[in-house]
């Protein structure tokens, strides 16, 4: 009579069992080994930092290349930051008192160029929890909105709940840029909505011990509190920062009066004033010195000119047009552009000032027919966009829609 060989129970007592060479197996053992695995490699897993092969800046930067065209300047801070990163975690020389400390980064850039692409390509490559949040959310305890600590319970989760992994994390903050002082003159106004928050974050970028509630917001009121420590945590913040430029012209305006202000000024690249950027122009723009202390790496993204947009619509190893080939290579049908159509793609996007963002929309627009008719007709011939085609469908769809985007 076949039996499990672990639990010994008959073949008639078990939902399953299975032969092995020179036993048997029951589904409910089978279940409770599965649990033990579990358990025994589940707390190293995914993160654990001895397994992983600490890739050199240049490599992150490759890496980065292959999603993110352009911005060389940010790539390379944060490739550095990250390396970076790594190397402190893996130290394990503390008797020189030489403690390398963290550099978290800030980066500065219109919207839609780029930021959040960056962080998130990085996370593709990383071996450490990794969670991007939005700025706009967190307000101070006893506000509406979600208190700062929740920035952590969602490090937490991408964690595993694995603390001493969530404690080597990456924590890209979106939109820091809305959490600023509305003015540089702190005893003007006092508004709980910036400088409370800004002063909240602080805490997590400085480095302590902060009770985070597992399940995040103030729905479970009883829910046991988990301590994390940031000391180790990378914070890569990033922001728009809306008008920053006019507060970089002032000081390099000040600065430059002088004997030589005539051949200073005649080298400021006036179209792309954020790669000026310093400290100074963060505080003017109302964050507290003390958040700008704590984010030493400052970095700026360039804005997309029409070349740069034309690349991001072809070449990123997953770039709309490759999104739109692959869709169309899953019916048996190889699509192809006319070159004028990505011309005009992006001089649209230029036009209605959609950024990259908008060229996702406007391919929409021109690809919605041959994407609704195209699987079920009869004979699949292959499809060329041409330019009367695009331009026909873009005015068809609702351009007003687009423009409000
Ligand atoms: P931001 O966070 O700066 O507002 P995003 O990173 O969200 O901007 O960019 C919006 C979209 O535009 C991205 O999903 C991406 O498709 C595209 N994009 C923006 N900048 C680039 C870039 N430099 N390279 C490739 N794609 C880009």
């Amino acid at each position: 009579m076949d039996r499990c060989s672990f639990c010994g129970r008959e073949k008639k007592d078990t939902n399953l069992l299975i032969a092995g060479i020179s036993g048997h197996i029951c589904d409910r053992c089978i279940e409770q080994a599965y649990t033990i695995v579990q358990e025994e490699l589940g707390s190293k897993g995914e993160f654990d930092l001895g397994q992983i092969k600490l890739l050199k800046p240049k490599e992150i930067m490759s890496f980065l290349n292959l999603y993110v065209v352009g911005q060389s300047e940010a790539k390379k801070y944060i490739s550095v930051a990250v390396y970076n990163h790594y190397k402190r975690l893996m130290q394990t020389d503390f008797d020189d008192d030489v403690e390398i400390e963290k550099s978290n980064i800030i980066l500065v850039g219109e919207t839609g160029t780029g930021k959040t692409l960056l962080a998130r390509t990085i996370a593709r490559m990383l071996h450490v929890p990794f969670t991007i949040v939005d700025a706009t959310v967190l307000t101070e305890a006893g506000y509406v909105g979600e208190d700062i600590e929740s920035v952590l319970t969602r490090l937490l989760q991408a964690a595993d709940y694995n603390v001493e992994a969530a404690e080597k994390g990456i924590v890209f903050i979106d939109e820091i840029d809305k959490i600023a002082r509305k003015s540089d003159n702190p005893s003007i106004t006092r508004d709980v909505s910036g400088e409370g928050v800004q002063q909240g974050l602080l805490k997590l970028l400085e480095g302590s011990i902060v009770n985070v509630p597992p399940q995040g917001g103030r729905k479970h009121p009883d829910q046991k509190m988990i301590p994390v420590d940031t000391k180790n945590i990378l914070f890569i913040c990033g922001g728009a920062f809306d008008g920053i430029e006019r507060k970089i012209a002032s000081r390099l305006n000040t600065q430059v009066v002088g004997y030589n202000a005539a051949k200073e000024t005649d080298r400021i690249d006036k179209d792309n004033m954020l790669q000026y950027i310093a400290p100074q122009d963060l505080k003017s723009f109302g964050l507290i010195p003390e958040i700008i202390g704590r984010l030493p790496v400052l970095t700026y993204l360039d804005p997309l000119d029409r070349k740069v947009l034309k690349q991001i619509l072809t070449e990123p190893k997953n770039a709309i047009t490759k999104q739109y080939e692959k869709l169309f290579k899953m019916d048996g049908v190889k699509l192809t552009w006319d070159s004028k159509v990505l011309d005009y793609i992006v001089d649209k996007a230029v036009e209605f000032k959609l950024g990259a963002r908008g060229l996702r929309s406007i391919c929409e627009a021109v690809m919605i027919d041959v994407m609704f008719d195209l699987p079920s007709s009869e004979d699949k011939k292959d499809v060329n966009i041409g330019l009367k085609y695009a331009k026909e469908k873009l005015e068809k769809s609702n351009l007003k829609r687009l423009k409000a985007a």
